[in-house]
């Protein structure tokens, strides 16, 4: 009996063995050229983070947008599944200042995980936000008290892409030189772009633009411009009451021509205000977001910051 046993417990051995030697695929081993190195999986948290990596990391990284094409970047929630995803992420590039409010969440969620996360306008001179009295959803979304819109100014986005180059040598550092490389051709892409502005817009008669949502703030602040925003910081929100009124007067007493509006947002409100000062509507492109039109027709950052400057000498009277 127990002869017999062991007799058929290596037997057994012997059929486990076969089994998978047989599952082996010696085809896995076999036919292996030189393989690309993987590539380093950056999350970002919306478009310009998402554009600024790509133009920094370039081949060796794959950035994920965790924004859908379309979207409006301020009511993005992520879901359960993508901070499972992120548990397993090395770097999470975001933008900060209260722009995206479910970053504790984030943080809280993934305590304890590899995972860095890098906030691009640490270290920037932030400008306060102003509170829209009357409208909740907006008191709540700049809790922060600081506008957020920190990439719409060029000089801010050299500093935000440096942020980003630091982190990525950071986590890969065999490729530091080809990072730093991208960095200084995106760097001098921004220089020639703040020059361009500067040029183009002190040559305009007029300073005043009418915006849908509060978010060029720092646009106007290094370009001497004076925003008025129709909404507040949270583009989302509705305009508080009696502002439509007093917009049209400030419209009517600086004799503006033209209001702008974004892609991203209804242009309802803007048609309405062109409407009751019969002036003209224009796209002035925060970059929060793009379509997936826009993103078919390879725009980026710099061709859309352009083409603003294009409406903007437009609508502020550019005179060569
Ligand atoms: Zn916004």
């Amino acid at each position: 009996m127990k002869a017999r046993s062991i007799l058929s417990f290596f037997l057994s051995l012997l059929l486990i063995f076969s089994l998978t030697g047989c599952n082996k695929q010696p085809a896995s081993t076999a036919n292996k050229g030189p393989q690309p190195p993987a590539k380093l999986t950056v999350y970002t948290s919306f478009y310009p983070m998402y554009d600024f990596t790509k133009k920094i990391g370039g081949d060796k990284v794959e950035v994920i947008n965790i924004v859908p094409a379309g979207a409006q970047p301020h009511s993005f929630e992520p879901s359960t599944k993508l901070l499972a995803e992120l548990t397993k992420a090395k770097l999470f590039i975001y933008n900060g200042a209260g722009m995206e409010h479910y970053i504790d969440k984030v943080k809280e969620t993934l305590k304890g995980s590899p995972l860095i996360l890098v906030e691009t306008s640490s270290g920037l001179d932030l400008i306060k936000g102003e509170h829209e009295h009357g409208n909740d959803h907006e008191i709540e979304h700049a809790d922060t008290g600081f506008d957020p819109h920190t990439w719409v100014s060029p000089n801010n986005a050299i500093k935000q892409g440096e942020k980003i180059l630091e982190a990525l040598v950071q986590v890969d550092e065999a490729n530091k030189d080809y990072y730093e490389k991208n960095y200084q051709q995106f760097k001098d892409e921004l220089l020639k772009l703040d020059r361009e502005y500067k040029e183009t817009l002190a040559k305009c008669k007029k300073k005043e633009i009418v915006v849908s949502h509060d978010s060029f703030a720092y646009l106007a602040r290094d370009y001497g411009l004076k925003q008025i925003p129709v909404m507040g910081l949270n583009a989302d929100a509705e305009p508080a009451p009696g502002k439509l009124k007093e917009i049209v007067n400030i419209v009517k007493k600086n004799k503006i021509n033209y209001i702008f509006f974004e892609t991203l947002v209804s242009p309802k409100i803007s048609e309405t205000i062109a409407r009751e000062t019969k002036t003209q509507t224009l796209v002035l492109n925060d970059v929060g977001g793009l379509t997936e039109k826009d993103l078919q027709h390879g725009k980026d950052y710099f061709s859309i910051m352009r083409e603003n400057l294009e409406s903007l000498k437009t609508a502020l009277e550019y005179q060569p």
